[in-house]
């Protein structure tokens, strides 16, 4: 090993981390979460123990108020933020967020917790994982044909991972056309019920009153760019937003991009999310916030509880970004 790798090793061992830390301490960060298995959560302790210990945990209302007008916040700022709105936040996150004293705003999917929708990565993951086939052929219309096997559970999580990919890419009407024939696909049929259940309003109204914040997040997540209409852009937006605004009695102040990547984001649904009567819209563009930014493209860093300690304490530090 040449002497360079070795200094560099022992620079990141000694405090490489510490020094891009307080090279971006100026700076805000936004966490996004998603699911919590309940066998992860003693890894969501631990980065709950490491947000304490080095950064500052504010709300996603401060992080708004210092892009936006530049009120401060402390140094090393870190919001939390959850999308979707799973009923395992309420069981098994909240608490531990709650015990290190981490605020969360929570996005909400509105048509999965009105039962009228299923997010359609879970209608994958469930006709993947629960079909009698051992390999199917898919076809989605842009792409060549994807052969998958389907011999072991891993091997059909990630056909369901790759699908789901593939789907990304299509328009709204042609991925629903998609979905509606998986059953067919892959000869099993769909319960109106998944294993990956919403919170109920009720839960949401409780977790309200003990300082949980709630955004928007559509009503059926599409990737918003690839809506034709405009009124469609409009419909899941404020639809969203309004739906919230019922079940809690004010409207909610966020919004949170579905998938949120740039190309998720175009013009027309970064101006209608912009006249939405929000204070701030996330994506999931990789970085970290600054005074001045764009309020409606605030960028997050990707996280989940499973994560190696040494890569979240990376990632939070702001390295590669
Ligand atoms: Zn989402």
């Amino acid at each position: 090993m040449s002497l360079d790798v070795l200094l560099k090793r022992a620079f990141h061992a000694a405090g490489g981390l510490s020094v891009v830390r307080f090279r971006n301490a100026g700076s805000n960060r936004i966490l996004t979460y998603h699911a919590f298995d309940p066998l992860s959560l003693a890894g969501l302790d631990r980065q709950c123990e490491h947000i304490r210990r080095y950064y500052n945990p504010v709300s996603l209302d401060a992080v708004a108020g210092f892009v936006r007008e530049g009120v401060s916040v402390p140094r090393n700022s870190v919001a939390v933020t959850v999308d979707d709105g799973y009923r395992d936040f309420y069981l098994h996150a909240h608490p531990i967020f709650k015990r290190h004293g981490i605020p969360v705003t929570v996005f909400l999917m509105t048509g999965f917790l009105d039962h009228q929708v299923r997010p359609w990565w879970d209608q994958l993951k469930y006709a993947f994982l629960h079909s009698p086939l051992d390999r199917v052929v898919v076809r989605t219309g842009s792409e060549a044909e994807k052969h998958f096997s389907l011999t072991d559970e891993a091997s059909r999580r990630n056909a369901a991972a790759l699908t789901g990919e593939l789907l990304k890419s299509l328009s709204n009407a042609k991925r629903l056309a998609f979905l509606a024939r998986l059953p067919e696909l892959l000869q099993v049929e769909i319960p109106d019920t998944l294993p990956w259940v919403p919170m109920s309003w009720n839960e949401v109204r409780e977790l309200a009153s003990q300082g949980v914040g709630f955004g928007a997040h559509t009503r059926s997540h599409p990737i918003l760019a690839s809506l034709e209409a405009e009124h469609e852009i409009r419909d899941e937006i404020e639809g969203s937003r309004d739906r919230i605004g019922q079940e809690l009695g004010s409207p909610p102040l966020h919004f949170s991009y579905p998938n949120g990547l740039a190309g998720d984001i175009d013009d027309r649904v970064r101006r209608i999310a912009g006249n939405g009567g929000f204070r701030s819209a996330v994506s999931a563009i990789p970085g970290l916030n600054r005074h001045m930014e764009d309020p409606f493209m605030l960028k997050r860093l990707s996280m989940d509880p499973e994560l190696p300690m040494p890569y979240f304490s990376r990632q939070l530090a702001g390295f590669r970004l």
